[in-house]
């Protein structure tokens, strides 16, 4: 079985990448897709990029990052992604089970 989607958008692309990086963690950060902990220790993916005059950076889980290539890597915007593969894909990647179910 294989499955294969594109869930990429069609965006007008304004920004320039400035620097990308796979730095480790020195301290917590947040993922700026699903928003769980980037913890100290933990390779995450930093992103500059140039929109219009605005520097901006992005810090990203290796997880979604690999989603973000995977399924979005000809057009994506920061902070949409889980809402991207959950239009594409009608689940919601960021989901976790209550405990008590
Ligand atoms: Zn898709
Ligand atoms: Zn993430």
């Amino acid at each position: 079985l294989s499955i294969s989607c594109d869930c990429s958008i069609d965006i007008d692309y304004s920004g320039e990448l400035v620097h990308e990086s796979f730095p480790i963690a020195r301290k917590k950060y947040k993922c700026c897709e699903c928003g769980e902990v980037i913890e100290p220790g933990q390779k995450y993916n930093r992103y500059t990029g140039k929109w219009e005059n605005e520097f901006s950076t992005f810090n990203t889980c290796m997880g979604c990052y690999r989603i973000r290539m995977q399924y979005c890597y000809y057009g994506w915007v920061f902070g949409e992604l889980a809402d991207q593969i959950a239009d594409c894909l009608s689940f919601d990647y960021r989901y976790v089970p209550d405990e008590d179910e």
